[in-house]
This record gives C-alpha cells, sequence and structure tokens, in this order.
C-alpha cells in the first residue's frame, strides 16, 4: 500500500495557490513563490511536485476506463451553488449540464449574472449562461470552473455593490508580495466606493479599467491577475450600470439609500 500522509497548512486564501501551499507545507509563510522554476520542475523540499486536486484524482479511473472502452467519459463534479437561488447547496452533476438549467433547479430566478467558479474565475452576463459546464464551453465564456463555485446574482443586487465586496475580499487576501496585485486591489476598492457613493467620474472608471489591465498583465500569481479580471468582467459588461451611478442613480435600488 502506499503511503498517505495528511498534513495541515495554514488556512489564507492565497494558500490554494500551488506553490504557495507548497511554501506552508514547508513551514514557510504561505505567499506564492516566482516562476520559473514551476512545481513540476522543483518544488516540495526542491523536488518535482505535482499539485492535484483530490477531486482530479478521483475522475483519474473513470477516464481511463472509458478510453479503455473506446468511449467518451461521463465525468461528474461537485458544484456549490449559491447565491440567489432557493435551494443552495452542494449538487453532483456531469460537466455537460447546461448551466441556466442548473440553476432553474437549484430555484434562481430573475438572474442578472453568474459567477462561474466562483469570484474568482470571472462573471458571465444572464444572457451568456446557455452553456454547458465542460471546460471547453466554460474557457469560451471566459471563465474556468476551477473549485465548482456557482454564485447567482439575481436583479436586485447592484453589481457596483457587489463588485465592491468582491474586491474587498481580493484586498484582504491579497498576500502583498508584488504591488499590481496589493495597491491595485486597494485602488479599485477605492474606485469602487467613490463610484457607490456617486462621487466617481468617468474618469476613474477609465482608470479602474487600466489598472485592471495591469493587474491581468503584471501580477504574480492568479489572485491579482484574477480580480483584475473580474473587475473588468463587470465594467465590459454592465458598463450602462456603472455609469448611471455617476449620475446617482442605482437600477437596483441598493446605493444611495
Ligand atoms: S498577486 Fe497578490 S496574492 Fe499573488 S503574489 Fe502578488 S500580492 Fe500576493
Amino acid at each position: 500500500m502506499p503511503r498517505i500522509n495528511v498534513l495541515l497548512v495554514g488556512s489564507p486564501y492565497i494558500v490554494g495557490e500551488e506553490t504557495a501551499l507548497i511554501n506552508s507545507l514547508e513551514g514557510k509563510r504561505g505567499e506564492p513563490r516566482l516562476r520559473p522554476p514551476d512545481p513540476t520542475e522543483s518544488g516540495f523540499l526542491g523536488k518535482p511536485t505535482a499539485v492535484i486536486n483530490v477531486e482530479v484524482v478521483a475522475a483519474a479511473p473513470v477516464i481511463l476506463r472509458a478510453h479503455y472502452e473506446g468511449r467518451e467519459p461521463i465525468i461528474e463534479k461537485y458544484f456549490c451553488v449559491t447565491g440567489d437561488v432557493e435551494r443552495p447547496g452542494l449538487y453532483r452533476k456531469p460537466l455537460t449540464v447546461q448551466l441556466d438549467e442548473f440553476l432553474g433547479e437549484a430555484g434562481a430566478k430573475d438572474v442578472k449574472a453568474v459567477f462561474v467558479g466562483g469570484v474568482s474565475s470571472g462573471l458571465a452576463h444572464s444572457s451568456k449562461i446557455k452553456v454547458r459546464l465542460t471546460p471547453e464551453d466554460t474557457r469560451k465564456l471566459g471563465v474556468f470552473i476551477g473549485p465548482g463555485v456557482i454564485i447567482a446574482l439575481s436583479n436586485k443586487r447592484c453589481i457596483v455593490d457587489t463588485m465592491l465586496e468582491v474586491m474587498k475580499f481580493f484586498s484582504h487576501e491579497s498576500c502583498g508580495r508584488c504591488e499590481p496585485c496589493k495597491l491595485g486591489t486597494r485602488e479599485l476598492v477605492d474606485i469602487l466606493e467613490r463610484v457607490r457613493e456617486g462621487k466617481a467620474s468617468l474618469d476613474d472608471l477609465r482608470w479602474a479599467e487600466s489598472v485592471a489591465k495591469t493587474m491581468m498583465e503584471t501580477s504574480l500569481c492568479g489572485l491579482g491577475m484574477s480580480a483584475g479580471k473580474v473587475f473588468l468582467d463587470a465594467l465590459n459588461q454592465f458598463r450602462d450600470e456603472f455609469e448611471e451611478h455617476l449620475r446617482g442613480v442605482c437600477r437596483a435600488g441598493v446605493c444611495f439609500r
């Protein structure tokens, strides 16, 4: 029998990043490492390391058996469905499930947008959610299913207010190792606060767009890149709502009360 060691690591969000996880396993501060080298070259204690999610390992026999039998594998995954749904919870579904039908089953109504794969992956406008949750289809949508978290937002949500909370989360979880993420998340929080209060200008939105692009292009790890990307997802798909706030209008009735 192969020996399996179970180790506890620190709990910050960033320890989900593979090199930060390796650092934490080695008893160091859980922050991402510079690459190269990648973990497959030099990872845990300097040895080649594969960082693989348990769910992926569990799917391997299903895939291997299907290939052995000459058919397409039917891969099931756990999805955590939350947000504005009547029946939140953990669902097990094949990756071929269609997102809009899945949300209907969970009791989502009047959907405005969906974080597909959690807030780190991307935000999809409701007009784009007639897609299957396969890697191919989600890639076309510009998101990755990752941990399988699906967060539905109804039209009662204000996109500016929601993005402010999301950006506060990223700012809090940023490890501070690189400037684009450390300063960029703070800057986006500051701008979003002013947008929500009706105190921002079009120039502020242009500056926020530029900051988010820089974060995507120059952050050291996925956290800073994701924070920039998800902000741009929101701004590009809901620009009219952002601009309404500059005129003191919140169509969801959440801000300016
Ligand atoms: S992107 Fe953010 S979380 Fe990642 S290394 Fe830079 S500061 Fe740390």
